[in-house]
């Protein structure tokens, strides 16, 4: 059962959430004021926040915030004024939807379900992603740390599969090899961008056809690397 924390000091409103919500499988628990309502947040695990804006204490800007710099789960702001909403958007504190009083119980429930399932597809999909990446005949199984080519197993020592598991994580994107280093090596580790090319050297003799034109991993000269999705 999904789990809700609604940060509101008025207490009608609030009790008119919970019935709601509550009619609808979820669990809810209230706060009224702004300072409980974020202490509650961020040492208790709740699937949804429904945060109001003008609160006692702490306000709902300064909450939602807060909850961003910890947590994915989504946040549904609730303004009196249509001001304040313009207002969230442009401070980018990450809510995920805005809702003006008064609104429709039933539309609320409908947004908040709306986001519970959008959040847990996101949270399958990364999920299921970072176990296994598979290409074009190259499969890379972070849970056993093993690497295929067209069903071949190839041997990686640590630091090979680290780097290629990263780059193949974050597809499309280029690194450079300062940021990979940092990224692969700790900072105690000996060595420098040097050590970055020529893991990347080894990698594709393991994964690539032709070395001369990779298909996995490609040079953007002058900058870095990039794995080609
Ligand atoms: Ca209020």
């Amino acid at each position: 059962m999904s789990k809700i924390l609604i940060v509101e000091d008025e207490e009608s409103i609030a009790e008119l959430e919970k019935d709601y919500l509550e009619l609808s499988g979820f669990e809810v628990e209230i706060e009224n004021s702004g300072d409980k309502g974020l202490e509650r947040a961020l040492s208790e695990n709740f699937d949804l926040y429904i945060l109001d804006l003008m609160l006692p204490g702490v306000d709902g800007f300064e909450i939602c915030k807060r909850i961003r710099q910890e947590k994915n789960n989504p946040v549904l702001m609730v303004s009196a004024k249509k001001d304040d909403i313009d207002k969230i958007h442009g401070l980018g504190l990450g809510a995920d939807d805005y809702i003006t009083k008064p609104f429709s119980p039933s539309e609320l429930v409908a947004r908040v379900k709306a986001h519970l399932s959008r959040y847990d597809r996101l949270i399958g999909s990364s999920a299921q992603q970072n176990e296994i990446i598979e290409i074009r005949g190259l499969k890379i199984d972070k849970t056993a740390r093993r690497v295929f080519v067209n069903g071949e197993e190839k041997n990686f020592t640590t630091k090979e599969f680290d780097l290629l598991a990263f780059l193949a994580q974050n597809p499309n994107r280029v690194f450079t090899k300062d940021e990979l280093f940092s990224n692969i090596w700790d900072m105690e580790s000996v060595g420098d961008i040097a050590t970055v090319t020529v893991h990347i050297k080894k990698i594709r003799e393991k994964i690539e056809f032709d070395t001369s034109k990779p298909q996995y991993i490609e040079t953007i000269w002058g900058v870095g690397y990039r794995f080609k999705m």
